[in-house]
């Protein structure tokens, strides 16, 4: 572990995943929100290993909101947004996206290693189950809360050592 900067961190993962999307879908786009807690300072995580829960999740809500966006066509207006804070003595991370929504039926599913509703060679569903674990083995916690039709939002809470 190594003492870390979330903030850019986030923004780091954020560009390059809007970017990947973009560089295979160059009609795509998206409103990107950030509000980055200047007050959290560096906190002490493996950098790699978190790196990769984000881009997870940024890559999960960009997909989400792009697939609801071919559904539905321009009255669709692809949202992700990605908020830190500090409180206590943790660091929240935020995720938010107004994508189709995770339905009630498999949001017990979706943190199980290699359950994906994407078509084959789009999804792999290791992501969601790899971050829990990165997460947990970090000492924090992955939640989820969506809902079908309007959108998902993740909330990483990591220890402040
Ligand atoms: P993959 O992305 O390869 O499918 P993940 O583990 O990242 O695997 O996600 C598992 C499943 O959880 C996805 O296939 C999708 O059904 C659901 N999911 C994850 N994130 C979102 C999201 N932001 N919006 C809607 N569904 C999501
Ligand atoms: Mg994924």
């Amino acid at each position: 572990k190594e003492p870390t900067d979330i903030n850019a961190l986030c923004d780091e993962y954020l560009r390059l995943s809007y970017h990947g999307l973009r560089s295979k879908d160059n009609g795509f786009n998206a409103e990107i929100k950030t509000d980055f807690d200047p007050s959290i300072g560096k906190i002490n995580i493996v950098p790699q290993d978190i790196g990769r829960v984000l881009l997870n999740l940024f890559n999960n809500a960009f997909y989400a909101v792009n697939k609801r966006q071919e559904a539905q066509g321009k009255e669709h207006e692809p949202s992700v947004s990605v908020t830190t804070n500090k409180s206590g003595n943790s660091v929240l991370i935020t995720v938010r996206d107004n994508g189709g929504g995770i339905p009630e039926s498999i949001k017990e599913k979706i943190f199980q290693p290699f359950f994906t509703t994407k078509p084959t060679g789009s999804g792999t569903g290791l992501g969601l189950s790899l971050s829990y674990d990165i997460v947990k083995a970090h000492g924090g916690e992955i939640k989820v809360e969506s809902k079908e039709g309007e959108g998902s939002k993740f909330i990483i809470q990591l220890p402040v050592v």
